[in-house]
C-alpha cells in the first residue's frame, strides 16, 4: 500500500512539473503550507518573499498556495497574468477585520496621518493606504513614515504593539482589536507551561502573538526571520510561538537543533487547504481564478510598490 501511495505521489509531482513547463506557470507557497506543496513550489516564504517573487516573475500563470490576500497581491502586481488559487475559500479571517468604511472614518478623524497596512489585508483596503508592510519589514518601514503625526495601522493590534515598541512610533490601530485567530490563541499560560517542560530553550515568536507573549521571547519576527535566527543562534533548543508547521520546517532547516511548538493547537487550517492533488487540479482546470477590479488593483499597486522600494 505504502509503495502504491509513493508511486502516486511521484506521478503527481511529475505531472505538476510538466504542467508548469507547458503553461509557463509558477507556484508560490507560504511557509505555513503543507510540506508536499512547498516541495513543488518555485518560491517558498512568508508574505515578503512571496510578494518579491510575484513582482519579479515572467510566468504567464501564478498558482498561489496561501490565503486570499496573497492571491490578490499576486493579481495586483500582475494584472495581465492568470492567478489561480488551488481552493475556493482560503479566507484569512484577519484580512476581513478591516473594512473600507472603518479605514475611511479613521482617515477623516486623523487628517494628514499616513496609513500603513499589514499585508494581511484585502486589496480594497490596501488601495486606500500609503504603504503596506509584512512582519519582515514592518519596523524599518514604520520608522520612515508618519512624521510628527501618529501612524494609522491595521488590522492586527498585536502587530501594532510590535511596531509601537520596536519602531518607537505613536500608532492608532484600526480596528482597535483586530487579530489573527491562530497566533492570538497562544497565551502566556501556554508559554509558561511550555517553558516548564523545556526550561533550557530559547523562545521565538511571530508578531501576531499577544503582547504578553511577545514580551517573554528571545526573538520576535517573521517566519523567515525566525528561521534565520534559529539557524544562526548558538542555542540548540527552541520554543516556537507560531503555526506548528513552522516547527516542522525548522526541523528540516536545522536538523541538528530541537524545536517545540508552544502549543500543538496552533494551526492555520486555511494555509493547509492546498494539497498536492489540488495543485495538480488547479494547473489542469485553472478553475479558481482570482480577480481584482482594475481601479482597486491600480490603486493597491502604489502602496505595495512603496513597500517593495523600501524593503
Ligand atoms: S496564520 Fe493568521 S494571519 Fe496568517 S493566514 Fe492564517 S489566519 Fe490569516
Amino acid at each position: 500500500m505504502r509503495n502504491v501511495m509513493s508511486n502516486e505521489h511521484i506521478r503527481r509531482i511529475e505531472r505538476i512539473e510538466s504542467l508548469k513547463r507547458e503553461k509557463n506557470a509558477i507556484i508560490l507557497a507560504h511557509n505555513y503550507g503543507r510540506a508536499e506543496v512547498r516541495a513543488v513550489a518555485d518560491a517558498v516564504g512568508g508574505s515578503s518573499r512571496l510578494t518579491e517573487a510575484a513582482s519579479e516573475t515572467s510566468a504567464d500563470m501564478i498558482i498561489v498556495c496561501g490565503v486570499d490576500f496573497m492571491a490578490e497581491m499576486a493579481v495586483v502586481l500582475n494584472p495581465d497574468k492568470k492567478v489561480i488559487s488551488p481552493v475556493r475559500n482560503a479566507v484569512c479571517p484577519l484580512a476581513r477585520q478591516l473594512s473600507r468604511n472603518d479605514l475611511d472614518m479613521a482617515k477623516k478623524e486623523n487628517p494628514g496621518a499616513e496609513v500603513l497596512l499589514y499585508m494581511n489585508s484585502l486589496a480594497d483596503t490596501i488601495a486606500m493606504a500609503d504603504c503596506v508592510c509584512t512582519a519582515a519589514n514592518a519596523l524599518p518601514i514604520a520608522r520612515t513614515m508618519g512624521g510628527d503625526l501618529p501612524l494609522l495601522f491595521g488590522p492586527d493590534h498585536n502587530v501594532s504593539y510590535y511596531i509601537r515598541k520596536g519602531a518607537k512610533k505613536e500608532i492608532i490601530t484600526i480596528p482597535d482589536s483586530g487579530f489573527c485567530p491562530v497566533h492570538h490563541k497562544i497565551s502566556l499560560v501556554d508559554l509558561i507551561h511550555a517553558r516548564e517542560m523545556h526550561p533550557a530553550t530559547q523562545v521565538v515568536a511571530h508578531p501576531e502573538c499577544r503582547p504578553e507573549v511577545q514580551d517573554h521571547t528571545d526573538y520576535i519576527g517573521s517566519t523567515g526571520g525566525i528561521v534565520r535566527f534559529c539557524k544562526e543562534s548558538d542555542g540548540t533548543e527552541f520554543l516556537v510561538a507560531a503555526d506548528v508547521g513552522l516547527s516542522d520546517m525548522l526541523r528540516d532547516e536545522a536538523p541538528d537543533k530541537t524545536f517545540y511548538p508552544v502549543s500543538e493547537a496552533t494551526i492555520c487550517a486555511r494555509m493547509k487547504m492546498p494539497t498536492l492533488a489540488k495543485v495538480e487540479e488547479a494547473l489542469v482546470t485553472e478553475k479558481f481564478q482570482v480577480t481584482v477590479p482594475k481601479e482597486i488593483a491600480d490603486a493597491a499597486r502604489i502602496p505595495i510598490g512603496r513597500m517593495l522600494e523600501l524593503s
